[in-house]
């Protein structure tokens, strides 16, 4: 589970989130949503550990990873990225991208598992350029999850790829979270993206947090205006 209290970030003098409550329970997959510039990447970052926060509390699990006076580095807090370029290795094979940083024993063994897993088995040896955008959006999943990250979080994961592939590396994606249990955390702008893969949509407007709700609850019953407006939308 992920618990963010009360969080604040402020860039020069713009604060970016403001007072910021949200909660994903352990095992669900939850979707950021909100129109640009509403602080969703920031949220991300401060979870992953790329920047600081400036008030508040985020506990992962039932550690605390970060307030204003803790910051557990990035690399420690296990968790797991994705982020939208995908941002493979491009002179590793894919095989070795998926192995990138697991200890030697039982490494091959996990790449295996891990491009059946994603549905590349048989292409461990093929560079990333060889490869199609959506088995590249794989390869960066099974990277993600390859050191068993307690939290995976996916910036936009979609965006790239083209509307075709799109709906089929989405629902491949949600079938794969769910096949190993993830607490999975992801990035949109699209509203009907957040309403079809999440368990629970975060509607972010302006640095602050507008409602949480699962989609069925977000959709009838918007606690503001806004949400409602933005939500709508998406029709
Ligand atoms: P998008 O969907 O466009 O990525 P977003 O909702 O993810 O938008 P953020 O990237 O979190 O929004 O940015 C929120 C605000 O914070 C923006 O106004 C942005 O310009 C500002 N910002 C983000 N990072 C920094 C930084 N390192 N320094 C200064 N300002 C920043």
């Amino acid at each position: 589970a992920i618990n963010c209290r009360d969080v604040s970030k402020t860039f020069n003098t713009t604060k970016v989130l403001d007072q910021i409550d949200f909660q994903l329970p352990g095992g669900s997959l939850g979707a950021l949503l909100g129109p640009s510039g509403c602080g969703k990447t920031t949220l991300l970052r401060l979870i992953a550990g790329f920047e600081t926060i400036d008030q508040g509390q985020i506990w992962l699990g039932d550690r605390e990873i970060a307030s204003a006076k803790t910051h557990v580095p990035a690399e420690q807090r296990q968790i797991g990225m994705v982020f939208q370029e995908y941002a493979l290795f491009p002179h590793l094979t894919v095989g070795q991208n998926v192995g990138y940083g697991l200890g030697r024993q039982a490494r091959q063994q996990r790449i295996d598992e891990l491009l059946e897993l994603v549905g590349l088995a048989g292409l461990a040896k093929r560079m990333p350029h060889e490869l199609s955008g959506g088995q590249q959006q794989r390869v960066a999943l099974a990277r993600a999850l390859a050191p068993n990250p307690q939290l995976l979080l996916l910036d936009e994961p979609f965006s790239n790829l083209d509307a075709g592939l799109r709906d089929q590396v989405r629902s491949a994606t949600k079938q794969i979270l769910r096949h190993v249990g993830a607490t999975a955390l992801f990035v949109t702008h699209d509203q009907a993206e957040a309403l079809s893969l999440a368990d629970q949509v975060t509607v972010m407007l302006g640095g602050k947090v507008m409602q949480s709700a699962s989609p069925h609850e977000l959709y009838l019953r918007p606690t503001s205006q806004a949400v409602a407006q933005f939500v709508g939308e998406a029709n």
